[in-house]
């Protein structure tokens, strides 16, 4: 197939890019480099530097859109919450309607876990209330409305995949956020000498340990996903699944594990929560697997953080 992928430059978008280039598909990727990374983007993948509302430009009979492109900092989107509007709902409206007027009529977009705000239940199921409590969540259950009115009005065919907590590394695609806000990339920043302890954001959660449980899902699985979801883009139809291994651990876990595979005592310092943070957030991907058949390949700890470890390795 012909794709065009935004984001491409990016953590995720560059691994699905890179699955996508060894699947046998013609993939171009369009990013702006605002986060992402030039030499991230797949050999045998077009690269055009530029803005998802420039997507008109770049769509030329593509079959899909893979649309990873956004903004994705819950703690900037507090502070800047119009960013973030304009960034990931006013952008995706733009690629939809460049979409349209090129004739393009499915897309896979990249939504996330924090769609669902401070769950009810756990396992969340994709019918659970999405309540997001920051504009981050707020802005991509925005895309997700849009998608469902335009597979209507519009007969696009759409999958949202929403993402529970991606980790780990594919070969020589890795994590490299300029602010690293995520848990596993800061704790190896300790035992690569980058930072000298990682902070435990709050032990007084009500679980075992009294921190926060997540549930990691290896970035090469997650992206292996998205092919099954272009696959199952359907005319007039939008679908959302959970992306998540279906088991959560707490952050003095992830944290020994991380001690475990990398041989540092990785020291941690106990600090207070971080605002907006919910106790638990764990994903059933049982719709996911029930219906394209995805299953995670490597849903240990133990394998995504060593992953991410041997990609941090110069070796590589
Ligand atoms: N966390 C932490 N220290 C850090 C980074 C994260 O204790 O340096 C905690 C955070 O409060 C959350 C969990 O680790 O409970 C996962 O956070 P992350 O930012 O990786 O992902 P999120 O679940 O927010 O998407």
């Amino acid at each position: 197939m012909r794709l065009l992928v935004t984001g491409g430059a990016g953590y995720i978008g560059s691994v699905v890019a890179a699955q996508l280039v060894e699947a046998g598909h013609e993939v171009t990727v369009l990013d702006d480099l605002s986060t992402g990374h030039a030499d991230a983007v797949p050999d045998g993948a077009r690269f055009v530097q530029g803005s998802i509302t420039e997507a008109g430009d770049v769509l030329d009979g593509q079959d899909a859109v893979l649309h990873f492109a956004a903004r994705s900092l819950v703690g900037e989107s507090v502070e800047k919450p119009g960013l973030y509007w304009s960034h990931n709902l006013g952008g995706t409206l733009a690629l939809l309607d460049a979409m349209h007027a090129r004739g393009v009529r499915r897309i896979v977009f990249s939504s996330t876990a924090a769609t669902y705000g401070e769950p009810e239940r756990s396992p969340i199921q994709e019918s659970d209330p999405t309540r997001p409590t920051n504009p981050y969540g707020a802005s991509k259950l925005a895309v997700d409305t849009a998608l469902t009115a335009y597979a209507g009005l519009r007969g696009l065919g759409a999958v949202s995949l929403r993402y529970f907590n991606v980790a780990g590394a594919y070969g020589r695609y890795r994590e490299r956020h300029a602010v690293e806000t995520h848990l596993i990339p800061n704790v190896l920043k300790v035992a690569t000498g980058e930072r000298e302890s990682v902070s435990v954001f709050g032990t007084d959660y009500p679980t075992d340990d009294g921190t926060c449980i997540r549930d990691y899902v290896h970035v090469s699985d997650l992206a292996r996903a998205h092919l099954l979801a272009l696959g199952a883009a359907a005319e007039g139809e939008h679908k959302i699944y959970n992306l998540g291994s279906g088991t959560g651990f707490s952050v003095q876990q992830v944290i020994s594990v991380c001690r475990e595979v990398t041989g540092h005592e990785i020291p941690a310092v106990v600090g207070p929560r971080r605002a907006g943070d919910p106790a638990v957030l764990v994903a059933s991907s049982a719709k996911i697997e029930h219906e394209l058949g995805w299953k995670a390949e490597r849903p240990a700890l133990r394998d995504i953080v060593a992953d991410a470890w041997a990609a941090l390795s110069p070796n590589q």
